[in-house]
């Protein structure tokens, strides 16, 4: 099975156009569907999580690749990570700007280096010599997300998590986190998880989240859970989110369901954070918490049909 998390963050019912409803769940659902039919094509779990996260940085709905929010300076800044659950191998980038799909460029990193996380140039740098795709930064620039810029300065707020706002999103752009993940059970019980996010609308240039990070916004071992995150990303660091969810199944002995809620509802939400995870054990269950209003989220069993989900 494959889980997809489109982000989470504060629902807008009064502004929420069924049109645009309906265009982010054809997103997810056809996504979730070609990550089944990699699995139900005996792939394994991390290509159908590369795949799913790569098409998510290609959709402009999402706050990935295509469509990636703005920093405070009018840049975007991507991040990824993805870790295989066989291994615990696990690639990430952080700060890119002209690298078109960072969630491959976390894979080269993991498979064709002894590293695990490069940064900005260097990770460019890295990823041009596999012959990766180049881009201008404007590449990734929506009229969306820089309206969503405008609003946040025109605010003077800080930075605002993606699917955190008011605007004619079924999950207001302004206020939410429209960061995307995949985590995949394959049918030898192997795990991987995948995430990637153009961060927070009107961060500092410079400033990176939890999701490029193993252990807070991506996890996977095959003994215990895959886990990608969503939300205030310095919260989900601090708590080391994705491997505590690990922890909490492999020390405590909690059902994947119950160690994910305790993470987001115990300890990301008394410290201030939003959002939510999307965990997956060898089993094949699943869980997707968040303590926001909504989650772009979608779960495919193979042979089954997506269950798409946004609100509560
Ligand atoms: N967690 C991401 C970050 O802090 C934001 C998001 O999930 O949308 O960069």
């Amino acid at each position: 099975m494959i889980a997809l998390h489109g982000g989470a963050g504060a629902l807008s019912s009064q502004t929420m156009s069924a049109e645009k409803e309906r265009d982010y769940r054809q997103a997810l659902d056809a996504i979730t569907r070609s990550g089944q039919t990699i699995l139900a094509d005996g792939g394994n779990a991390l290509d159908a999580v590369t795949q799913a996260v790569r098409l998510l940085e290609e959709c402009p709905l999402f706050n990935a690749g295509i469509g990636a929010v703005f920093t405070h300076q009018g840049a975007h800044e991507l991040d990824a990570s993805v870790m295989d659950g066989r291994s615990r191998s696990a690639g990430a980038v952080c700060g890119v700007r002209h690298i078109r799909n960072p969630i491959l460029a976390a894979r080269a990193v993991m498979e064709h280096s002894p590293h695990v996380m490069f940064t900005g140039e260097g990770a460019e740098q890295f990823a041009f010599r596999q012959g990766l795709a180049r881009v201008e930064n404007d590449f990734f620039s929506t009229p969306e997300r820089y309206q969503q810029l405008q609003r946040a300065l025109a605010a003077d707020g800080g930075a605002l998590l993606d699917h955190d706002g008011a605007a004619a999103d079924p999950i207001d752009p302004d206020r939410k986190f429209g960061t995307v993940g995949a985590v995949a059970c394959d049918s030898q019980g192997n795990l991987a998880a995948a995430t990637s996010t153009g961060g927070m609308t009107n961060k500092q240039a410079g400033r990176v989240g939890d999701s490029p990070i193993i252990g807070a916004g991506c996890y996977a071992d095959n003994a215990t859970v895959a886990v990608s995150c969503t939300g205030t990303g310095e919260v989900f660091i601090r708590t080391a989110a994705a491997h505590e969810v690990a922890a909490l199944v492999a020390y405590a002995g909690l059902s994947l369901e119950q160690a994910a809620a305790r993470v987001v509802f115990e300890q990301i939400l008394p410290l201030g954070g939003s959002g939510g995870l999307i965990a997956v054990d060898a089993a094949g269950h699943v869980a997707l918490p968040f303590n926001s209003e909504g989650m772009y989220r979608a779960v495919g069993y193979v042979g089954q049909a997506p269950d798409v989900g946004i609100y509560r």
